[in-house]
């Protein structure tokens, strides 16, 4: 893929509407303020034919780090594989939805091998995150196929498999697959999830399954206008994920994709809300609030210069002096003289 299979523009096809049947079905079963909140992630909108002057169809640069045609290498010890374009549901905030490789397929076995090869020569990469398009779109079978010749080549290596299947997809982890995945240890789920109403009876069931399994989990969330942007809703969310096991690991600024602009809550007000979230939760259930910089600036923590505003000039001093909750002056000396 190259920067052209990403290119943006006025004319851009539109992005096809697709809900899963467990999503619909959760949309069904949630009280009216769930309901809304759900059906706003998944049925299109007049408001996605405006677009934004910041907007474009590769809002994250992936395209500058393709060290294969489907293999994004931008941080040192870790890399990002596009293994499919296609989706179980489509997200209509999606910040790949102008990924004109959408409807492809899983990997061919050729690409499969200039991963393989790239991971074999290339030991500093420690992790890799198998993402897409969404994995779980894959016929059992070629997934398997595929991570188990990561697992040949490099059984350090940690697999990380990002999904939105336990919500959009729960009945595709079967008891034979879940066993599958915990052969190919260590590996993390780390399920896309943004709102308690997609935690449904089948869905804690996956979730469940894949814990008993010995399977750790981690979540990302995205911060989305009228569908999670209350710090109560939040907190809700996040507590029911560590009660389920799940570790809750980032919250996402959404990103600059075409037509998404009513989605995206200012990073200002995001901060206030991450600022609000740690006064109301434990470290356990907080995640990082962080932005992926547009243009290939990479993840960027936003929780950090709202904690800033807190670390004082320092004087002559020899400590950092950071306020406190109480709002008092703390000290932590800077050398250990
Ligand atoms: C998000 C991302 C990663 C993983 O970063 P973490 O902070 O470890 O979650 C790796 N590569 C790319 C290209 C990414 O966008």
């Amino acid at each position: 893929m190259t920067d052209a299979d990403w290119r943006t523009d006025a004319g851009l096809p539109r992005f096809p509407r697709l809900v899963p049947h467990s999503f619909a079905r959760l949309i069904d079963e949630a009280d009216g303020a769930g309901r809304l909140a759900l059906a706003r992630q998944i049925e299109p909108s007049p408001e996605e034919d405006v677009f934004a002057l910041e907007e474009t169809s590769d809002p994250l640069g992936e395209g500058r780090y393709l060290v294969t045609p489907y293999l994004v290498h931008q941080y040192p010890n870790r890399v990002l594989a596009l293994v499919t374009g296609k989706c179980l549901g489509h997200c209509r905030y999606c910040f790949r939805k102008s990924f004109t490789a959408r409807s492809r397929g899983f990997l061919s076995e050729a690409e499969q091998d200039a991963i393989v090869a790239y991971l074999a020569n290339t030991p500093a990469v420690r992790e890799i995150l198998v993402s897409g398009g969404d994995p779980l779109t894959a016929p059992p079978d070629s997934l398997f196929a595929f991570l188990e010749k990561l697992r040949a080549v490099r059984s350090d290596l940690l697999i990380r498999l990002c999904t939105r299947g336990p919500v959009f997809a729960p009945e595709k982890f079967t008891p034979e697959f879940v066993h599958r995945l915990a052969a190919l240890q260590p590996l993390w789920v780390i399920p896309h999830i943004n709102h308690p109403a997609e935690l449904g009876a089948a869905q804690r069931d996956c979730i469940t399954a894949l814990r008993t399994a010995g399977i750790p989990q981690q979540s990302q969330t995205v911060l989305l206008r009228g569908v999670n942007d209350s710090p109560e809703l939040l907190a809700e969310l996040f507590h029911e994920l560590v009660c389920l096991g799940v570790k809750p690991g980032y919250l996402f600024q959404c990103d600059l994709a075409p037509g998404t602009a009513s989605f995206r809550v200012p990073p200002d007000e995001g901060m206030h809300i991450w600022l609000r979230l740690r006064d109301m939760l434990s470290g356990l259930s907080l995640p990082q609030y962080a932005v992926d910089l547009p243009g290939g600036g990479g993840k960027f923590p936003l929780s950090v210069p709202a904690l800033s505003d807190r670390v004082l000039p320092n004087s002559t001093d020899v400590s950092l002096r950071i306020q406190g909750n109480d709002g008092k002056v703390y000290r932590y000396p800077l050398t250990n003289v």
